[in-house]
């Protein structure tokens, strides 16, 4: 998607801090952090939203790596208690049209 700011981050067309990366995820620092550490779990697929999910494309699994994936760095840095959340649609708080997990912590 050309107009997608997470598709140019994972493009490397614009940067970003990069905390994790494998063949279908990454995982970099928010721009404007909510708490001590904020995470943003990314798939590299462009599915804009939540109701876009498509369980015949193997969008169930997919989400279940993003949460896998959140746990695995959270254990990594040592992190004790954390949020994971999703925002859906406009009304849902949602921003960027581009699925993603925040991951959210102070310790
Ligand atoms: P949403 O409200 O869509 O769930 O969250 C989007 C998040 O993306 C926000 O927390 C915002 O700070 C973050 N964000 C927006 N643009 C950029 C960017 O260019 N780089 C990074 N690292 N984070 C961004
Ligand atoms: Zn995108």
């Amino acid at each position: 998607m050309d107009d997608c700011i997470f598709c140019k981050i994972i493009a490397k067309s614009i940067p970003s801090e990069t905390v994790f990366e494998n063949e279908d995820l990454i995982i970099f620092k928010d721009i404007n952090p909510k708490a001590r550490h904020h995470l943003l779990v990314v798939p590299k697929k462009h599915i804009p939203m939540i109701k876009d999910l498509n369980t015949e494309e193997g969008d169930g699994d997919l989400v279940g790596r993003m949460v896998l994936a959140a746990r695995d760095i959270a254990k990594e840095m040592n992190l004790s208690g954390y949020q994971l959340q999703f925002n859906v649609d406009k009304s849902g708080g949602q921003v960027v049209f581009h699925i993603h997990l925040h991951l959210l912590s102070n310790g």
